[in-house]
């Protein structure tokens, strides 16, 4: 799926999931049209789930609102050109902070694997005993490189983001990140998912201010789990595009990740199936109907 041509908007860029317009007005702000694509492993896949963009940018408006009063965000308008409309967003066009903030309340995915390794996460010293899916005391500030398409996110320790963004920021956006997470973490358990972890994306206005930019909260940037069916030691039944990356490495897919090979296309079931469980994280959490 190509980004689509846009009259009045030229297309700059895309990432693995979001295409990126300039206004040909010359204003200072940004398009940003969520598709149907996915990612996992590093890849962008080459089945797409179907409304899955609509979904996002509707889940990620929603949030905006529930942590409006902790930092501002990059929104400013959703009067969007019809081809894209629900899937798209006028945004602030921000300069991104180049490290991918991560707040983790449980343990799952490369956070577990670390914790093995090191019994410590990003330089941050966890207590021993802990289980896949574990809960932790306090959340913890987990930051990672960002990396380009293809390449792999690096963990970084706190001092590194400080010599790279500077010590009043690097304290600033592990504070943010913590309180967005802590925000997300409590109205998604009064609705029954427990948000296990997310990764947040920061922006800086020319006059400095720290504002919400990118996707958040959602099931593409975030872990979620239905929280009647969690239990530490297994890894969790979820909402979000563990499943996809479970059937990738399940005999039926028939990948070898490590070959170096793009991964298999995914059976309409898996991608049905899928785009149920975006659609039920959404409804669940905002009580909408999607
Ligand atoms: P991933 O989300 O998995 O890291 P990606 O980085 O390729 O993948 P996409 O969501 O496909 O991300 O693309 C969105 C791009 O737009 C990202 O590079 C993001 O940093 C950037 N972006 C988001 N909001 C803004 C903004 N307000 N100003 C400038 N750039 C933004
Ligand atoms: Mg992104």
């Amino acid at each position: 799926m190509s980004a689509p041509v846009l009259p009045g908007y030229r297309h700059f860029y895309s990432g693995k999931v979001r295409d990126l317009y300039a206004p040909e007005d010359g204003s200072h702000r940004l398009l940003l049209v969520a598709s149907d694509r996915i990612s996992a492993y590093d890849y962008i896949l080459s089945s797409t789930i179907p409304d899955k963009g609509r979904i996002l940018t509707a889940m990620s408006l929603w949030w905006f609102e529930q942590v409006a009063d902790v930092l501002p965000n990059h929104v400013v308008s959703t009067t969007v050109p019809s081809a894209v409309s629900g899937r798209a967003v006028l945004v602030e066009r921000l300069e991104m902070v180049p490290v991918e903030c991560i707040a983790r309340g449980y343990l799952a995915g490369s956070g577990l694997v670390e914790y093995r390794k090191a019994g410590a996460i990003c330089g941050i010293g966890l207590p021993p005993g802990l289980e896949n899916g574990s809960r932790l005391d306090e959340a913890i500030f987990t930051p990672t490189t960002k990396a380009a398409i293809g390449e792999h996110d690096e963990n970084m320790d706190f001092p590194e983001v400080e010599r790279l963004l500077g010590a009043d920021l690097a304290a600033t956006l592990r504070r943010l990140t913590l309180e967005v997470y802590t925000r997300g973490e409590s109205i998604a358990r009064d609705r029954g998912i427990i948000l296990a972890d997310t990764k947040v994306e920061f922006g800086l206005r020319d006059d400095g201010t720290v504002v919400l930019a990118d996707e958040v909260l959602t099931p593409d940037s975030s872990r979620f789990w239905p929280l009647d069916s969690w239990h530490p030691g297994q890894s969790q039944p979820s909402f979000d595009k563990q499943f996809v990356r479970d059937w990738l490495a399940s005999p039926a897919a028939d990948w070898d990740r490590s070959a170096g090979t793009p991964p298999p296309e995914l059976p309409d079931e898996i991608v049905e199936r899928t785009r149920q469980r975006y659609v039920d994280a959404y409804e669940r959490l905002t009580g909408n109907k999607f």
